[in-house]
């Protein structure tokens, strides 16, 4: 139906009109008209070009009249990433003045600089990493995303860049891709009311003075429109989905993010139902520039437009008569300089097309005070990675961890204990701030590239420090009689581990299971549970896995996202201060349904067949008293485990629909048969849980089952939790739905 429904002609009315963000201000549209006037052609593509640093010099600059830059993948000249802030200010400075430097003749046009800071200022050593996005989500405060888009505006602001590539405001429908971390939420309703905030904290509030004042930056809202919604999740794939579901789902943010008034909007890599956002007219200009009134630039991805039909990397009018209006290249911009031009000159491309994209981007280097530019921040000491930006993201940490489990209530962990620390996540900077930290991928960098920063480890050992008690690092989990000063062995262990940093397609995977490291992850939960040691999880990861198996073997389970440089956000949830009291709860809900089942791929909220493990929104908290079983199998259902009396005591997860499971092994059911009491209908039998005598209960081996067999379900599930306080009382029906020789099934629905 999906591929029916876009067959069908474009429906403009799926999107709502809005006029553009800012009203049209005559002192710039004059300055505009009156520097196109005085451009030639070569100048006006010349705007057109955002050449990538490592290929292209200051002098290049004024001579090719180009209008802007970019450091893409986090990437500096000589990919020296030890570049200082003064480093990088000293280079904005250089392509600055030759960009105004018209002593060869020209108009003076100052040059804009794109960076990628989507999570902090997170090419530069010594910024304050956020959060990534996911994480963000899971926060659910609007109000400290305009925050973080502020001190991330003044961070970069300080290298002299003016030009954000962020926010990132994909909603993600199938969490295989490789950029889901970048994405606030699967749900459209989070990405919309972030995308207006951060927008607001980068640029400034559009009705204020501050608005793209030396303190803000210019944003880009990327990328428009369907990168979270491609079949399989594949990166630059394509998105199949109906105009309707394009608009209200994919383009939520975007409505919100040009009512605060986002200057630029980053073209998609992928394609909707075929056809490459990068050549789409309809989208980009029908619907973008006239429909939702935007009236800053179009900015191309990375060599994007090299996907449209009938382009390569150096030639491509397609986009540019779509509504492109800067493309982003590497190293062949020269000759796409060159084209494009001829392509102006051949009618190819109208002129008033080139005429129009120029003046967009002049449109926004004007309103951002390009051309006086004092940059007040640029150089300034004392605000990349101040302490109040720190503080910022140690907020966010604290806010965006979600409790998944906690049995017993094991968490939060007194302080005042003897602490096991272990885990390859747990002092280990660059894994717990993802891609897109220094470099590209994040691999690569070690803890001297975060000066500033604190893992997790740390974190922990300043407040058990500070509480007299004890945190010992191993990251393998090995204990020795003198680990701990008093000789006890650990009365908790920690273990901090997850998913390597990667970005873009390198993320991409096939199965929702998390596999990187997972063997070695549960050889060494397995080996602190054979001990009788208490485990807390906390679970890097950019997006939900199948971690079921990770799940039984810990008593409490974080999913702490990707938590960027401020690790000690996670110890002040995690650990009470020295009287055994909490410091902060947990208030992270899940802003992403979390899968219980090892092949369930695709799994959103209003899904019609919705079987999440954790619903999307569940979050538990110091006053929640669910227990989550302990033995979940491969298809996220409880399966019992010893006695019959536990299992009833083990499931609960009221937030999510759920099942149990019960098996016995070797048996053809003697001890079910004799106390099953035929109900009316044929295939309904009574059976009442305290039937089953003890020493029947312990007799039996439980295993995990596939669905089927017999069906076990309360009558009343609404009143399950009393039942479960008088679970030997509890009365259930037993459905027969198909009786297998060796083996049976319960499940119990609720
Ligand atoms: C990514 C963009 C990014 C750009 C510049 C592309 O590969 O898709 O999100 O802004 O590179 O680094």
């Amino acid at each position: 139906t999906v591929l029916q429904d876009s067959a069908a002609s474009n429906s403009i009315d799926v999107w709502p009109a809005l006029k553009p963000a800012l009203p049209r201000n005559e002192q710039v549209e004059s300055h505009i008209a009156d520097l196109l006037a005085r451009m030639t052609l070569e100048e006006k593509v010349g705007q057109m070009m955002q050449a990538e640093i490592k290929f292209i010099t200051p002098e290049e600059v004024k001579q090719y009249h180009i209008g802007s830059i970019l450091n893409g993948g986090g990437t500096f000249p000589n990919n020296d990433k030890f570049a200082t802030p003064d480093d990088w200010r000293q280079l904005a400075d250089d392509y600055f003045a030759a960009s105004m430097d018209t002593s060869d003749g020209g108009v003076a046009i100052p040059i804009i600089w794109g960076s990628d800071a989507v999570h902090g200022h997170n090419n530069v050593i010594g910024a304050t990493l956020f959060p990534h996005n996911i994480g963000l989500g899971a926060a659910r405060d609007p109000e400290l995303i305009r925050r973080i888009g502020e001190a991330t505006a003044r961070e970069v602001a300080v290298t002299g860049v003016d030009w954000t590539f962020a926010p990132t405001i994909a909603v993600v429908r199938d969490d295989r891709w490789g950029r889901t971390f970048e994405s606030y939420s699967e749900d459209p309703e989070i990405v919309a009311a972030y995308a207006r905030e951060m927008i607001k904290g980068i640029q400034g509030d559009k009705s204020s003075e501050e608005f793209l004042d030396g303190h803000h930056l210019v944003s880009a809202a990327k990328h428009f429109v369907g990168d979270g919604g491609t079949t399989r999740g594949i990166d630059r794939g394509d998105t199949e989905v109906s105009e309707k579901e394009l608009a209200e789902i994919h383009a939520a943010g975007y409505i919100t993010a040009l009512e605060s008034g986002v200057q630029s909007v980053m073209a998609s890599f992928n394609s909707w139902n075929g056809k490459r956002l990068h050549g789409h007219k309809y989208l980009l200009t029908d619907v973008l520039k006239e429909r939702l009134g935007f009236d800053g630039f179009v900015v191309g991805d990375w060599n994007g437009h090299r996907f449209v039909d009938g382009c390569t990397v150096d030639s491509c009018a397609q986009a540019v008569n779509a509504g492109l209006d800067i493309f982003m290249i590497t190293a062949e911009w020269k000759a796409l300089l060159k084209n494009t031009i001829a392509q102006a000159q051949s009618g190819e491309i109208p002129m008033n097309r080139i005429d129009d994209a120029v003046s967009r981007i002049l449109r926004v280097k004007i309103r951002a005070g390009l051309f006086e530019r004092d940059r007040p921040l640029a150089g300034k000491n004392g605000i990349l990675g101040s302490d109040e930006h720190r503080a910022i993201a140690r907020e966010a940490v604290r806010k965006s961890l979600v409790l998944l489990k906690n049995n017993d209530q094991l968490l939060p962990v007194d302080a005042g204990k003897n602490i096991l620390v272990a885990g390859d996540g747990a002092d280990n900077i660059s894994k717990q701030s993802g891609g897109w930290t220094i470099s590209w991928q994040g691999t690569g960098n070690t803890a001297e590239d975060f000066p500033g920063a604190t893992s997790i480890y740390t974190g922990i050992k300043q407040a058990v420090d500070a509480a007299g008690g004890e945190a010992v690092l191993s990251v393998d989990g090995e204990i020795k009689e003198d680990t701990f000063s008093n000789n006890a062995k650990p009365d908790v262990a920690i273990v901090i581990y997850g998913e390597e940093p990667y970005a873009e397609w390198h993320g991409d995977i096939a199965s929702i299971e998390y596999q990187l490291g997972s063997k070695a992850d549960q050889e060494l939960l397995q080996k602190l549970k054979a001990q009788n040691i208490p485990v807390v999880s906390v679970f890097l990861s950019g997006r939900p896995l199948w971690v079921n198996k990770e799940l039984n073997l810990s008593d409490a389970f974080v999913a702490a996202w990707l938590p960027g440089s401020e690790g000690a956000g996670v110890a002040d949830v995690l650990l009470t201060d020295a009287d055994g009291n909490k410091r902060h709860d947990f208030t992270g809900q899940l802003s992403f349904t979390w899968p219980g089942q090892v092949h369930q791929t695709v799994i959103n909220r209003n899904d019609v067949e919705y079987q999440p493990l954790f619903a999307y929104g569940y979050g538990l908290d110091y006053t929640s008293d669910t227990q989550v079983a302990n033995n979940l199998n491969e298809d996220g259902e409880s399966y019992v485990d010893g006695k019959l009396e536990d299992a009833w005591l083990m499931v609960s997860r009221p937030r999510a629909p759920w099942k149990l499971y019960i098996e016995e092994e070797g048996s053809d059911l003697q001890w079910v048969n004799g106390n099953l009491a035929s109900s009316a209908d044929d295939n309904i039998v009574v059976a009442s849980i305290d039937m089953l005598s003890q020493e029947d209960a312990r007799a039996l081996t439980w295993k995990g089952l596939r669905a089927g067999s017999v069906v076990l379900h309360t009558q009343k599930p609404q009143d399950l939790s009393r039942y479960l306080a008088e679970a030997s009382a509890l009365t259930m029906e037993v459905r027969v739905d198909e009786m297998p020789t060796a083996s049976v099934s319960a499940q119990i629905n609720c």
